[in-house]
């Protein structure tokens, strides 16, 4: 088949990290199959937009682009809506929407051929009950976009039932990949010569080998030594899986990342048994005291919260607020409570309004932004690495970002080529803002002459 005769698609993703991820597994899975990836909607003869539907915003976005790309519906083009609004509203998206051709959720992407094959054919496809699977997506062809870092699904799905969250009714049941397997992926990133791994998960944590040959804990050290990674990520995690194993791994295996991320959702013991969470601020906290023991590395922590769950008093947001001081985070994303369809929490009774709820996220968001500042001002003065992920042209800096993962943009001396994306440099951070890092990258003289004040952030 010619350039001109292949079929093209354009992939266009809402959402977290999995789903960038799903979305590179999508289009390898369509490459594989002989179609074309374009860069617009304009240029795909079949268009797919892999939505999220964790808050009320995200997913009235994906109706109004298939309501503004309507008029490429008369040109021939076909509308693909995979992932959780998909899985959440199944067929009802024809009827909103009879344009589209296909619905699938993340559960039925292993048999995208065959429902590609059916909307060929000029047939409507739907990939919608396969939830209760143990299989997982795994795909030979994935389209890695990102230019540094390579992603690995570990653990799909979600078992958990936070009383907020529609994960576990869009996702299906949490199956994990045997360890063997996520190995194998891990060699084939370094070997395409990525240096960056991180693995993913609804709840990265909660990974189970199906083999019972290594726990998480020992999959995250093996990736960290495997021959040619650098770096290794891993996110999310959840507090109620959180081990000692995990923090000691890191401590130990230089290549895994300052870095946990720990979603919180709330500072009160009763909010969090009313969200189903099973545990209690005392024993997050206590996670936090293993992280902070470390004793080799500083470990940088990031967290979750939801202000106004419903019946969430005055009090109840005190003690979120009194957590983040307690905690010291580095960074928050903080939401307000967005009620979701088939969830407990949506028919719990004394709901917080919309005006309060915005003015408790103001007042989250302004002190956690004092917070940051401190925090990031403390690395001012240190010789850190940095990964080099881009360019900012207009202001001259490189792009880069830390082991704890911190955005560190710095500046080339004077006659010095850039750095390549993807390399690794010393820099000397000379300011800091509350969400990133501003310094100058060293020579290799310099970097080896300031070992005192080396650390790895
Ligand atoms: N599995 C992770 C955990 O339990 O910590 C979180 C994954 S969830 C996709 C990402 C974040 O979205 C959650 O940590 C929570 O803060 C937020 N979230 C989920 N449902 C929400 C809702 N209904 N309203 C507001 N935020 C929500
Ligand atoms: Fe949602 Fe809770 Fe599962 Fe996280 S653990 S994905 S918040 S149900």
């Amino acid at each position: 088949m010619s350039f001109e005769q292949q079929k093209t698609f354009f992939i266009e993703t809402f959402g977290c990290q999995m789903n960038l991820h799903d979305s590179e597994k999508v289009a390898g899975s369509l490459v594989s199959q002989g179609y074309r990836q374009v860069l617009s909607a304009e240029d795909a003869d079949l268009i797919f937009y892999n939505t999220c539907s964790i808050r009320d915003k995200a997913e009235q976005k994906v109706f109004s682009r298939l309501a503004n790309f309507k008029r490429l519906s008369k040109m021939g083009k076909k509308f693909a809506v995979i992932g959780c609004v998909a899985q959440q509203e199944g067929e009802r998206i024809f009827e909103r929407a009879p344009h589209v051709s296909l619905v699938a959720g993340s559960a039925s992407y292993r048999n995208l051929p065959e429902m590609l094959v059916q909307i060929e054919r000029g047939e409507r496809a739907t990939g919608l009950d396969d939830r209760n699977t143990e299989e997982t997506f795994e795909t030979e062809f994935t389209a890695r976009t990102n230019p540094h870092r390579g992603y690995i699904t570990i653990i799909e799905g979600c078992d958990k039932f936070c009383a907020y969250c529609v994960v576990p009714y869009t996702r299906g049941r949490e199956r994990s990949r045997t360890s063997e397997s996520v190995l194998e992926e891990a060699r084939r990133i370094v070997d395409s010569g990525l240096t960056e791994i991180q693995l993913l998960g609804q709840n990265v944590n909660s990974y189970c080998d199906p083999l019972g040959r290594r726990s998480f804990a020992e999959l995250l050290a093996e990736v960290g030594h495997l021959a040619g990674v650098r770096r290794v990520r891993f996110t999310t995690s959840h507090p109620r899986h959180f081990t000692r194993e995990i923090v000691e791994a890191i401590d130990t295996v230089p290549t895994l990342c300052d870095h946990v991320h720990l979603p919180i959702q709330s500072g009160s013991s009763r909010v969090l048994d009313a969200m189903a969470r099973e545990y209690t601020r005392e024993q997050y906290m206590e996670r936090i005291s293993w992280i902070r023991a470390a004793k080799h590395r500083t470990i940088s922590l990031t967290t979750d919260i939801i202000v106004g769950f419903p019946g969430e008093t005055q009090e109840e947001f005190e003690l979120t607020m009194s957590l983040l001081e307690e905690a010291q985070f580095d960074a928050v994303f903080s939401f307000k409570y967005s009620p979701r369809p088939n969830t407990p929490a949506l028919v719990m009774e004394n709901a917080i309004s919309e005006e309060e709820k915005t003015r408790r996220l103001a007042v989250l968001n302004d002190r956690q932004r004092e917070i940051q500042r401190v925090n990031y001002a403390r690395h001012v003065g240190q010789v850190v690495e940095a990964m080099v992920e881009g360019y900012q042209t207009a202001r001259e800096q490189v792009t880069g970002r830390t082991s704890q993962n911190k955005p560190l943009n710095f500046t080339v001396p004077v006659g010095v080529a850039a750095p390549a994306v993807g390399g690794y440099v010393q820099v000397r951070v000379v300011r800091s803002h509350p969400n990133s890092l501003v310094g100058e990258m060293c020579l290799a003289e310099e970097a080896e002459e300031t070992p005192a004040a080396y650390s790895v952030i």
